[in-house]
């Protein structure tokens, strides 16, 4: 499949005048900071933009919707827009991540703009750079190429996407074009300690001893190089938290001293939702695209309609399986 080239993009965009930004469910912060520096870039262009999302914010992404003028509203099966419209999907890799959005694919104009290298390519138009760290490395790019102005409010949002999908540039994704974006955002007045501050420094209670839970149901098996923990429905209950709380926790089980997978087996209500990171050299969106989910190299992810148990025994036979064929 063939990635669709920047002057196709952008001949799309002066096609419209009206246009609808959706990501991915769960969003992280590349997939909010694309949208809204996207939606900022071309309101900037006098074009009209609505920003679709599934739930209302978190508090933990409170901070994304700081009143520049961009508003959301909530999409869920009962949307209806106007047939032939523009949408542009962020940093989505297949369209049955879109939740109750992908009904609307259909009947409108589609461009897909992502670097996830299993992209499924699902739009009319499809821009896919797999060699780019984030969503917001590529909207960068797009701004660039055109000429737009990037102001300091567009440039924030491109730094949290940036800063959220290279683990605020310590993971592998971190190159030198990262840094110079990097560079340049701060060049606009970025502060990217406010970033760490909004990002890491904003912590409900609530989330600390969600990770307490985790890690009190911590495996680790030792020869296979895979660490997992598990966090159940009754823990949210007893808790109040939300489901999104669990960002970032399997990154403990990955962070362990000589292990190569780290995974999170979350209890839904109506599936299992599992997180898988790597290391090194396991390509865990392998392990994902076995249970129909999918992802990067070292971060994927699937969700599961099997009981805790039954998951948790078939993905680590699975990932076990998998990590003996790759030291063969
Ligand atoms: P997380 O574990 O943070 O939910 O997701 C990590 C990465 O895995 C995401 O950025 C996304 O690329 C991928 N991912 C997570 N869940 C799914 C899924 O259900 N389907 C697909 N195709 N990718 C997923
Ligand atoms: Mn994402
Ligand atoms: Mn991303």
């Amino acid at each position: 499949k063939k990635s669709n080239n920047i002057s196709q993009v952008a001949n799309f965009i002066a096609a419209w005048d009206s246009f609808l930004l959706i990501g991915h469910e769960d969003p992280d912060g590349d997939c909010l900071g694309s949208i809204f520096s996207l939606g900022l870039l071309l309101k900037d262009l006098d074009k009209e933009v609505k920003i679709g999302l599934y739930k209302p914010l978190n508090d933990k992404y409170a901070f994304i919707n700081n009143n520049l003028g961009l508003d959301y509203f909530i999409i869920d099966e009962s949307t209806k827009i106007n047939d032939n419209n523009a949408i542009i999907a962020l940093d989505s890799s297949d369209s049955k991540r879109l939740g109750p959005a992908k009904d609307l694919l259909n009947n409108n104009k589609v461009l897909n703009i992502d670097h996830h290298i299993d992209n499924k390519h699902f739009g009319d138009l499809n821009y896919i750079s797999p060699d780019s760290a984030a969503t917001g490395q590529i909207i960068y790019e797009i701004a660039d190429y055109m000429k737009w102005k990037i102001n300091k409010d567009i440039a924030y949002y491109i730094a949290v996407a940036v800063l959220s999908d290279t683990g605020f540039l310590r993971y592998s994704n971190t190159d030198r074009s990262v840094l110079q974006l990097i560079d340049q955002m701060m060049a606009k007045g970025v502060n990217i300690y406010e970033i760490n501050r909004d990002l890491y420094g904003r912590e409900n209670p609530k989330t600390l001893k969600l990770i307490g839970r985790a890690l009190n149901n911590l495996n680790i098996l030792e020869d296979e190089k895979i660490a997992y923990l598990y966090l159940e429905k009754k823990d949210y209950e007893e808790l109040d938290a939300d489901y999104e709380d669990k960002e970032g926790i399997v990154n403990f089980a990955r962070d362990i001293d000589n292990i190569e997978v780290g995974i999170l087996f979350n209890e839904e209500d109506d599936r299992i939702k599992v997180s898988l990171r790597s290391n090194d050299y396991y390509p865990v969106n392998e392990l994902a695209a076995e249970f129909g989910g999918g992802g990067h190299p070292n971060a994927a992810g699937c969700g599961i309609n099997m009981d805790l148990k039954t998951a948790i025994e078939k993905v680590i036979n699975k990932a076990i399986e998998i990590n003996q064929d790759l030291r063969r």
